[in-house]
């Protein structure tokens, strides 16, 4: 096994580097920073944009689609590079890390030329339509229907049904949608995977408002919505492979990428504890010290199934990363709230820190839910990484 990076990979992380530097530091300035997904909507489209010019949009993405065709070791470069310059969080990471890499295997031609340029260029801001009120973990559960029907613009599907916990869907274009597409259908069996407008009279988005006071996710409901019938990726009925696949790549490549957001936190965490005098407390030096036991095992694991990646794809070891720093971040947050002491109880601190701190505790108790729970992934564990015998399910 190789840790660390070759000399092109560093000269790579280089050009990266300044690029940012220059651009948070000139016209984008007002930018930097900014970490809550629901800030600055417009600004952030521009800068998609921006990043989609420069072909750093989505560095993995072959050169004919607007990417680079970055190695897995050189988009975890850019994104180390992208959260140390503090550059604001992607409006589009559900079109550029999800629905993309899942378009460029699956998608027909039609559909890589019609929906790719628009994700790189940010013109189009994607969701993602899974979650329904009985299906979560339970995600076979969906009772969200589409059938065909012709009408005066061809075949479209016509969709009804609901979703939840719809992030961005606020300020999204597109949506895809898993759904029942087979009369009768159970299970995994039966569903189809489709791309839907968002902007139109049979979709309407009703915002969730969280603890952290934000409203980033959504119900979203379909009434009589309708797509075209050609916006299907994959066959009729084969929605559940399609689906499956797109949760790779939630679980993979794009999680090896916080790494750098988790340091940034980690040390804001550090100097707040020096600031207010916790860092000499023992108990909280110890907690401190675990914390960046796990931020260096973190990294050397992330090295670990890079190297051992040369196929370009993840290999089983993601999904203990992934189980790993769900429950690491969620203790980094219960830390900040003991070095932050009563200040951290105020639902406004007394400083900008205080707040990043707050909200990082706030959100941090999603991580172990959100792409498939802890409990989930430690089935998956045991079932696809160890081959042990699959949990009963009922249908
Ligand atoms: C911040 C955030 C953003 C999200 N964004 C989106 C989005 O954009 N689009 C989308 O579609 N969804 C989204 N989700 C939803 C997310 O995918 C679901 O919350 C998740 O899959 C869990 O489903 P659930 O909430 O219905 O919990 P449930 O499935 O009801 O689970 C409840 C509890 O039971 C446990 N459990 C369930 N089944 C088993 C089992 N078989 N074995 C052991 N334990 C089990 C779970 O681990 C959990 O602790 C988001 C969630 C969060 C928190």
């Amino acid at each position: 096994m190789k840790i660390g990076f070759s000399a092109a990979q560093e000269q790579f992380r280089n050009e990266v580097a300044t690029w940012l530097a220059e651009q948070l530091s000139g016209p984008y300035a007002d930018l930097r920073g900014v970490s809550s997904h629901t800030a600055m909507v417009e600004r952030r489209r521009v800068w998609e944009a921006e990043l989609g010019r420069a072909r750093l949009s989505s560095v993995g993405w072959p050169v004919e689609w607007g990417g680079r065709g970055a190695s897995l070791a050189e988009q975890v470069i850019f994104a180390e590079e992208y959260a140390r310059a503090k550059a604001p969080s992607r409006l589009n990471h559900l079109g550029v890390e999800l629905l993309a890499p899942t378009l460029l295997s699956y998608g027909t031609e039609a559909q890589k030329t019609r929906f790719l340029e628009p994700i790189v260029m940010g013109k189009e801001i994607w969701c993602q339509g899974y979650s329904e009120p009985n299906a979560g973990s339970d995600l076979a559960n969906v009772a969200t229907r589409a059938r065909l029907e012709s009408g005066p613009n061809g075949d479209e599907w016509v969709i009804d049904g609901q979703k939840i916990w719809t992030s961005l869907a606020a300020f999204a274009d597109w949506i895809f949608v898993l759904c029942r597409t087979e009369e009768g259908s159970r299970g995994n069996r039966g569903l189809s995977y489709l791309l839907v407008p968002m902007h139109q009279a049979g979709v309407t988005v009703r915002p969730i408002r969280e603890m952290t006071g934000h409203a980033e996710f959504n119900e979203t409901f379909f009434t009589g919505a309708r797509t075209a019938a050609a916006n299907i990726v994959g066959a009729p009925g084969e929605g559940w492979k399609v689906a499956m696949a797109t949760l790779a790549f939630e679980r993979g490549v794009s999680t090896l990428a916080q790494q750098m957001d988790f340091t940034n936190e980690f040390e804001a965490l550090v100097k707040a504890a020096q600031a207010n005098g916790q860092a000499t407390d023992p108990l909280i030096r110890q907690r401190i010290a675990e914390a960046s036991i796990g931020l260096s095992v973190m990294r050397y694991s992330a090295l670990r199934m890079l190297t051992n990646a040369e196929s370009g794809a993840l290999s089983h070891e993601a999904f203990t990363y992934r189980l790993y720093w769900g429950v690491w971040r969620k203790k980094l947050g219960e830390l900040a709230m003991d070095v932050l002491g009563p200040s951290g109880e105020y639902a406004h601190g007394d400083s900008p820190l205080a707040h990043d701190l707050q909200h990082m505790f706030l959100f941090s108790r999603s991580d172990t839910i959100y792409g498939g729970t802890s409990q989930i992934q430690r089935n998956q564990i045991a079932e696809r990484a160890l081959g042990l015998p699959k949990e009963p399910r009922g249908n």
